[in-house]
């Protein structure tokens, strides 16, 4: 008998968890973590995450005090920026320079990092949200002292990240680095499987695999890093399935979603298979058009959410079997999409172009 699976958080990310886990029957609840309900779980639910925040409501505390709450070691490291940059210190992980802001002078605590810096509070960011820059001169916000890191500004020439799974045996899996493109702090599109230096994918391995294993961690994990001179610096983790591991949807028979219900079923977890290459294009507050159906390799996500400016309503996957009919399918597609985002598939095109 399979356990099912309660998702605290019901957006996207429990969404799709659900519809990976159709296939085989493998119920999938998402639920309100915030919610004051009576959430009637059962004592052999297995309760996940989609996000990491949530107030002590009934629901949210139901959900973390369940003795198959996964995670939480994890969870409590990741939730705080500052336990995080802890975490990668502790764990030898590379990562940029950093201090926590705490009271007394703010501009040579500041100064320590480098000249530059970016500012991120502490608690509750996401999607480039939270954060400031800062330079030698500015006036730094007297609030950012005791609720914030301030981390040096990285110099990267792209961003990659890496998803990997680990079961309860402490077997880990992982797919190969995706590059990822970020605009004001919010992902518009990765590419998968470009060739990639083989040393920046073993170390990229061997450091979440310590982090997941330090945390004794069951599922999903995201690391997000930037590559400086062909080296890779960890930027931030996430706990759970990641907006650049969506393209596994459809770019590799097993994905993101599955390999961590696999991972918290303890179903049998083998490296997923990736064989051609990917692009997804996240929808940022715009609408899909069904012509892009026509288009070979186009897969559409849509939320079911409404549209506001900048919002992730949805996310297309343009999977192929090789690179040139990928290139040819985002020249197909670029030609549909609205003028705005036809910038995302230059740079794609590009980054496949090498
Ligand atoms: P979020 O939780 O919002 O994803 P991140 O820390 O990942 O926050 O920051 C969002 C984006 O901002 C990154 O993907 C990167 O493009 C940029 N960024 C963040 N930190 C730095 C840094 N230290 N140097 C340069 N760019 C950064
Ligand atoms: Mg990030």
């Amino acid at each position: 008998m399979l356990p099912r699976i309660v998702v605290a958080g019901n957006g996207q990310l429990g969404q799709m968890l659900q519809q990976a886990g159709a296939p085989l029957q493998l119920e999938v609840m998402p639920v309100d973590p915030n919610a004051d309900i009576e959430l009637g779980l059962r004592p052999d639910d297995v309760i996940t995450v989609e996000i990491e925040h949530w107030s002590d409501s009934v629901s949210g505390l139901q959900l973390k005090q369940h003795p198959n709450f996964r995670n939480a070691a994890a969870l409590h490291a990741v939730i705080d920026r500052q336990r995080q940059k802890a975490l990668l210190d502790r764990l030898d992980v590379p990562t940029s320079p950093w201090v926590s802001l705490e009271s007394g002078d703010l501009n040579a605590q500041l100064e320590s990092v480098a000249d530059k810096v970016i500012v991120k509070r502490r608690r509750g960011g996401y999607d480039g949200r939270g954060q400031w820059r800062w330079q030698k001169g500015d006036q730094p916000e007297a609030e950012w002292a005791g609720e914030c890191i301030a981390e040096a500004m990285i110099p990267f020439s792209h961003e990659v990240s890496l998803v990997g799974a680990r079961n309860a045996a402490g077997e880990k899996v992982f797919y190969p680095l995706t590059r990822n493109w970020h605009e004001n702090g919010i992902l518009r599109a990765s590419v998968s499987n470009l060739q990639v230096p083989a040393q920046q994918q073993k170390d990229a391995e061997d450091w979440l695999g310590r982090i997941m294993d330090d945390e004794d961690y069951i599922g999903v994990m995201a690391m997000e890093c930037f590559v400086v001179d062909g080296k890779l610096l960890v930027n931030e983790l996430a706990p759970r399935v990641h907006n650049s591991g969506h393209w596994t949807q459809e770019g590799s028979a097993i994905s993101q979603f599955q390999l961590h219900l696999r991972a918290l079923a303890d179903l049998p977890l083998i490296t997923p298979p990736v064989d051609g290459a990917s692009v997804m294009y996240n929808l940022l507050g715009r609408n899909w058009k069904p012509e892009w159906l026509q288009v070979p390799g186009v897969h559409v996500h849509w939320y079911g959410k409404e549209i506001r400016p900048g919002r992730k309503v949805g996310h297309v996957n343009i999977c192929r079997a090789d690179q040139a009919s990928l290139i040819e399918s985002l020249k197909a597609l670029q030609a549909l999409v609205d003028d705005e985002d036809k910038i995302v598939f230059e740079w794609s095109i590009d980054q496949l172009q090498g």
